[in-house]
């Protein structure tokens, strides 16, 4: 494999480049071209991308269709602003409703902080107008990732992302995940029901009449791939908001479109399992063009009737709901659908799942957890005492996969330390061939170093 970096680009890369979450200096991966779950970086390398870019290339690279769906779009109308109205858009909102069950209305964002940044600023505004306008807290999970904007950080409970901005805004609060393997209530068999007790608890200690809404991530995803031991946690969720009535918004900007096996991760609770507020974007337009979208309840829709100077909406981003990217999107979803993809990722996740899980033999691998085509592995130094693995051989084992052409992540919220969980999550197209591949690398790999 040819591991020198072409040397002009290298060095404008380094002049010119600041990089998403990189230490300055850190040599980059500079891509080239893709063709379904590979891509070829600008030495001739080809690796398979393990985690579907920021896991929302959902359907791979080369989907012609959604390509020619673009430049249609953008031959056509190429840009109007969604205070007025465009024909994608609307389409998109009226697939978006049937696809959640009906019910829901859909206010447009660029990507996924900014979808969530309007679903609180839906939440606070609706108690406002809705005779509670006390109730402005935000409660989110420690582990959730929420976004990079400000609002969405302070709903991001992983502390080393916020850490130097966390001063800035009131009104957020953090409560613990079920999460068996470390449950926060010392009891893995209970650790779902103490988990949604609390949610309640800290309701009842903050006052009920100060809590606009709840934000969870159905299953955490770049948290470490950590989910409820049974879908009764949600249900829990559910009559506890409606307790106190506190809005229960979804993050679904990962788990949406298949992700997990199910199109949307709420539907892995029971079947009335709803929720007020969903936002959506990544896998929304399978990554080829930004969108977010934030879907909301009709009954919250109500509250901004528009009576009185202020009670609409005054909220606007001039590319959310791009009429390209809604094209891009609506093809998305076709592809989606026709493909039969959340089928396929259901039933080939069990048997990925199964292989991987093999894995726990070794002496490093604390659990290996998934869903769908979303996978963790905790790694640890001490099995019984469950002691972290250490950063540096975290990015070894990454380093080691992308010497043998696969591209894995891991999860970045502890501290000290940059996190224990490697994550996996292929695009959802990806063949038998490439998942093999992906198992096999993940193993040897794990293998060497246990
Ligand atoms: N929510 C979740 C669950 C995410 O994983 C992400 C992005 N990784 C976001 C929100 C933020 O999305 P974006 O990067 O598009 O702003």
């Amino acid at each position: 494999m040819n591991t020198g970096m072409e040397p002009t680009l290298a060095k404008k890369d380094e002049q010119y480049v600041w990089h998403a979450m990189q230490r300055p200096g850190a040599a980059p991966l500079i891509a080239d071209s893709g063709e379904g779950s590979w891509f070829t970086d600008t030495n001739g390398n080809r690796y398979m991308d393990g985690v579907s870019g920021l896991w929302c290339l959902n359907l791979g690279h080369g989907q012609t269709e959604i390509i020619e769906a673009a430049t249609e779009q953008m031959n056509k109308l190429a840009y109007f602003p969604l205070s007025l109205g465009h024909q994608p858009a609307i389409a998109l909102a009226e697939k978006l409703a049937a696809l959640l069950g009906g019910g829901f209305r859909t206010f447009f964002a660029n990507g996924g902080s900014d979808a969530n940044e309007t679903a609180f600023k839906i939440a606070r505004q609706y108690h406002k107008q809705t005779g509670s306008p006390e109730k402005q807290k935000i409660i989110s999970r420690y582990r959730g990732y929420h976004g990079n904007s400000l609002g969405a950080l302070a709903a991001t409970a992983q502390a080393n992302r916020k850490i130097k901005y966390d001063a800035a805004l009131p009104g957020f609060l953090h409560i613990p995940p079920p999460y068996a393997y470390r449950s926060s209530f010392g009891s893995a068999a209970e650790d779902d029901q103490r988990a949604a007790d609390f949610l309640e608890q800290t309701i009842l200690w903050e006052g009920p009449e100060t809590i606009a809404a709840f934000i969870m991530e159905p299953i955490i995803s770049g948290g470490g791939v950590i989910y409820p031991q049974s879908n009764d946690y949600y249900k829990r969720v559910r009559d506890i908001c409606d307790r106190y009535q506190v809005l229960l918004i979804l993050d679904e900007v990962v788990s949406g479109f298949g992700r997990t096996g199910k199109l949307f991760g709420f539907m892995h609770g029971d079947d009335d399992f709803k929720p007020d507020i969903i936002t959506l974007a990544k896998g929304l337009t399978s990554g080829y063009l930004p969108l977010g979208a934030t879907c909301v309840a009709e009954n919250v829709y109500q509250a901004f009737d528009g009576k009185g100077e202020t009670s609409h909406f005054r909220h606007i981003s001039t590319y959310g709901g791009h009429p390209a990217s809604c094209a891009v999107a609506l093809k998305a979803i076709d592809i989606i659908e026709r493909e039969q993809i959340v089928n396929r990722v259901e039933t080939l996740g069990h048997t990925v799942l199964g292989k991987l899980k093999q894995l726990e033999q070794l002496s490093i691998v604390g659990e290996v957890r998934g869903i769908g085509f979303l996978y963790g592995i905790e790694l640890v130094q001490d099995k019984q005492t469950k002691e972290p693995a250490d950063d540096d051989t975290m990015k070894a084992i990454v380093t080691a996969c992308q010497k043998q052409g696969l591209i894995i992540g891991k999860n970045s919220d502890t501290i000290p330390g940059g996190g224990n969980v490697l994550i996996i999550a292929p695009p959802l197209t990806s063949s038998e061939e490439d998942l093999a591949f992906l198992i096999d690398t993940v193993s040897s790999v794990l293998r060497t170093f246990a």
